[in-house]
């Protein structure tokens, strides 16, 4: 169904080197990369908001890329930071791939969850030099890069975000020019994260595009369409001891993107009595 398409790839960011081996690998794919401005769907740093969820957004910027090269198959990624719902001292990363199809009528999403290795950010008016330098090494400075935006923009001046920062020497005049503009005199420092700027998350964006192109490798039972896998999973799995519903994962369905056909996955065995909320509450 793959085997010689091109496939257009929308992204200023370098995502070529994260999608393009396992797409082409497992399904023959190749990649065009078509001169688009994603920034237009929102960035990073604020100066755009991002125009919807970000499993919205990864279809629209897929087509963006398809209406600027004809290709009638597109492929982007999409990414989104924040705390971890259940534990937000840390944050969480969640990446997502789609592939859409206007042959077939199909879009396929992917979606790998993880915890972010440098979430947060620090604010500074830039006299304590210690504490600015070692927030640098722990977000992985010069591999990984910063921004610096004013904490607390003036309205009426507004500074654009300096981006891709990997040297000491550019960071310390950032945060000195940011503080500046800023109504508080700080600036706000954190890890620049795009892709090509993020290591960790280009790594995380090849496991996205690695479950991608297994699951377009994947017909669809009932029809053949490619792309056939997880849709949804619910929880509830019960107690091995008492039979009590667990948070657990109870069953998973696999579905296809174009028919109805479902194909429900019981998970066995029982949940463990030390995960269930009556015999270890
Ligand atoms: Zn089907
Ligand atoms: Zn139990």
């Amino acid at each position: 169904m793959y085997r010689d398409v091109v496939a257009s790839l929308a992204t200023r960011h370098g995502k070529r080197v994260a999608l393009g081996p396992p797409l082409r690998r497992h399904l023959g794919l190749r990649l065009r990369v078509p001169d688009v401005d994603t920034d237009a769907l929102g960035t990073f740093t604020g100066e755009v908001a991002r125009p919807g969820p970000a499993r919205q957004v990864v279809v629209a910027k897929a087509r963006l890329g398809m209406d600027a090269t004809g290709c009638p198959v597109g492929v982007a990624s999409e990414g989104s930071f924040g705390p971890h719902p259940s534990a937000p001292w840390c944050g969480l990363q969640v990446e997502h791939v789609a592939l859409v199809d206007d042959r077939l009528g199909l879009v396929v999403l992917e979606t790998v969850t993880t915890v972010a290795s440098n979430h947060g950010d620090l604010l500074t008016d830039g006299t304590d030099r210690g504490e600015l330098l070692a927030f640098a090494r722990r977000t992985g400075l010069p591999g990984h890069a910063l921004t610096v935006v004013p904490a607390v923009p003036a309205p009426d001046a507004p500074l654009a975000p300096v981006k891709g920062i990997v040297r000491v020497a550019t960071l310390l005049a950032a945060v000195a020019a940011a503080g500046a503009a800023s109504r508080d005199g700080r600036a706000r420092v954190a890890a620049d994260l795009r892709a090509h700027h993020h290591p960790g998350r280009m790594a995380v964006i090849a496991e996205a595009g690695r479950r991608l192109a297994r699951r377009l490798a994947t017909p669809c039972p009932g029809c053949d369409a490619p792309g056939f896998g997880l849709v949804a999973s619910h929880p509830g799995l019960p107690c091995s001891g008492c039979g009590t519903p667990t948070e657990l994962v109870a069953e998973r369905v696999h579905g296809c993107g174009l028919c109805a056909y479902r194909r429900t996955e019981r998970v066995r065995p029982g949940a463990d009595p030390g995960l269930c909320p009556h015999c270890n509450p």
